[in-house]
């Protein structure tokens, strides 16, 4: 049990952290939480058992979390894009870093100027913006509002995965 997590939704449905189970759970009977979804997994006492939530609501509203903020690196660009070319959808290691308005043309090292783009699109696309190139993305790039918690355990239940997808945008969760 100790190894899955929760995710912890604002009151507004926001994603904001992953959280022991076991910690969601007390914050759900402490009245602090709203248990959303569950998937079969349940802590026992000798005379109780309860349902582990996947996902949790928060009753009040929380400032997000200073670290909750992503910062800008290439190691979260391509995590944000999950690891997959913004242009062609291929996906897999050897990937680079595309500025969509070229440097060359003053376009910035910023959330909605860069995407992961395979070795193939980037040289095909060049110094070039997706206009000239005649390349489309696949999404529009932006700063992701949260990312895929770096020490979310590799056991992680795929059914936790599936409950939580639902509540994150597309992207920062690798199904
Ligand atoms: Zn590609």
């Amino acid at each position: 049990m100790e190894h899955l997590r929760t995710l912890v939704l604002n009151s507004t449905f926001e994603p904001l952290q992953f959280t022991s189970s076991k910690r969601a759970l007390i914050l759900s009977m402490l009245g602090k939480a709203e248990p959303l979804e569950f998937d079969g997994f349940y802590i026992r006492t000798p005379t109780k058992s309860f349902r582990l939530p996947t996902v949790i609501k928060l009753n009040r509203f929380i400032k997000r979390p200073f670290r909750s903020y992503v910062s800008f690196s290439k190691k979260n660009v391509l995590r944000r894009d999950n690891h997959t070319c913004q242009y062609c959808g291929h996906r897999g290691p050897e990937l680079t870093i595309d500025h969509v308005i070229p440097r060359s043309q003053n376009g910035g090292s910023t959330w909605d100027n860069v995407v992961t783009a395979c070795r193939k699109c980037n040289l095909k696309k060049g110094n070039r913006t997706k206009e000239e190139s005649g390349m489309k993305l696949v999404s529009r790039p932006g700063r992701p509002k949260f990312l895929f918690h770096s020490s979310l355990p590799d056991q992680t239940p795929a059914s936790h995965l599936k409950s939580w997808a639902k509540y994150m945008p597309r992207v920062y969760i690798k199904l």
